[in-house]
């Protein structure tokens, strides 16, 4: 039922893979198996707030304690990292626990925070023109971004992976590519490494890797590329459907995306990252979300306190 071959438009598509996940999210999984499961409130990590934290050095912390709330950037449709239920409106995933913990640390309590879905190719402009104060969203810091964004952290390393149907047995590596359609987000680090090394692939780019893997799920690309994080937690919802395959071809050092100059905040979020690693909230909060992809809770990367540029 899934394999729409004779759907028409994209629309359809996405239609068929949103009946699916609303279907798993509801309960019913296929053929009367259980559901994957998502993430469960009660094993989430309860973060205390530091209500005596002062920053004023920092332009965005002292903004938003006037504004009386934290603005956060995030991505919606990231399985067990970044993802919002359509119906409640209310985020859930690894990425979304580090936005809380650190929020915590820095003052402010849960119902001070709010999220806001930016996709990969609009993160920096979000942060320099204010409409975020932070980003937390599978954000690969590298020295490009730098020169725009400023990044706590790294809080987890990914790496590029491949995802494809089930039924493909021709592709099990990038140098398997030629020739063959890969969809990836405009505006991320796995489409401009396919661009520049496996230049005979055809790539496709769209807003989110959702649509990409609707694209996938209705043969209309062979291979969806990006974090393996990302594409485990595609694979983990429909196992009959998707699989990754080969190894990480890339390192993505995952980082708090922040204001350029505002290292007051960076640093403070470096601070806080720590903190919530060596208390344990980090690895709880990673075994309630991304750990149900099935991967087991690694040692995160060491925090890199650059200087000020
Ligand atoms: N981590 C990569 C990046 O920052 C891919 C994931 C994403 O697009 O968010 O570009």
């Amino acid at each position: 039922m899934l394999r729409t071959r004779n759907s028409r438009t994209g629309r359809a598509a996405a239609l068929v893979t949103g009946l699916l996940l609303a279907a798993l999210a509801a309960g019913c999984g296929k053929d009367g198996s259980p559901p994957v499961k998502g993430p469960r409130l009660e094993a989430l990590p309860v973060y205390e707030v530091d209500t005596g934290f002062e920053l004023p050095e920092s332009p965005t912390w002292a903004k938003a304690k006037r504004r009386g709330h934290l603005v956060i950037g995030a991505k919606e449709d990231q399985p067990y990292l970044g993802e919002k239920d359509p119906a409640s409106g209310i985020y859930s995933g690894f990425d979304i626990e580090i936005a809380r913990m650190l929020a915590a640390s820095i003052g402010f309590e849960p119902k001070t925070i709010s999220f806001r879905t930016i996709a990969s190719a609009n993160r920096e402009t979000a942060l320099q023109n204010g409409q975020i104060d932070y980003y937390v969203g599978t954000y690969t810091i590298n020295d490009m971004r730098k020169k725009l964004v400023g990044f706590a952290g790294p809080y987890y390393m990914a790496g590029q992976g491949l995802l494809v149907r089930t039924d493909e047995d021709d592709i099990s590596g990038p140098q398997d590519l030629d020739g063959k359609t890969v969809c990836s987000a405009a505006g991320s680090t796995p489409y401009q490494r396919i661009a520049a090394d496996f230049p005979k692939a055809v790539l496709v780019a769209y807003d989110t890797y959702s649509i990409c893997v609707d694209n996938l799920l209705t043969y209309q690309v062979d291979a969806v590329t990006t974090d393996d994080a990302i594409l485990l937690g595609f694979a983990a919802k429909a196992p009959d459907e998707m699989k990754v395959v080969g190894r990480p071809f890339s390192e993505e050092p995952y980082g708090v995306g922040v204001p350029r100059n505002d290292n007051a905040l960076r640093l403070a979020l470096d601070d806080a990252l720590e903190a919530n690693e060596e208390n344990g909230n980090w690895k709880k909060a990673f075994e309630a979300t991304l750990g149900l992809s099935g991967v087991p809770a690694p040692t995160p990367p060491p925090i890199d306190r650059y200087p000020a540029n």
